[in-house]
């Protein structure tokens, strides 16, 4: 099975966090609250949160599954800026 490449907003959006109830721009999805009559729900959690409740045993893989795609994002992103042995040599006797 072959992912569409994600982006940190395909996951990160603004919303509610759950724990600080408060209005966040990095909310991730923590939860899906199924109703039984009408329409569910989507939890949500700032990221620093969302890492908290994916520590849970009874959190859902796919909480956790986000949260590494994010931390892959980003070390790929890190490994492309710095480089590989050619950062500027930085000081010198002059
Ligand atoms: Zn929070």
């Amino acid at each position: 099975m072959t992912w569409p490449a994600l982006s940190e907003s395909d996951i990160l959006a603004p919303g509610h966090c759950c724990r600080c109830e408060a209005w966040v721009l990095d909310a991730v999805p923590v939860a899906v609250v199924e109703a039984g009559s009408g329409p569910g729900g989507l939890v949500s959690a700032c990221e620093a949160h969302a890492r908290e409740l994916a520590a849970y045993p009874l959190a859902p893989d796919w909480l956790r599954e986000d949260l590494a795609v994010l931390d892959r994002l980003r070390t790929e992103g890190d490994g492309r800026d710095r480089g590989n042995g050619d950062q500027p040599v930085i000081g010198g006797l002059g």
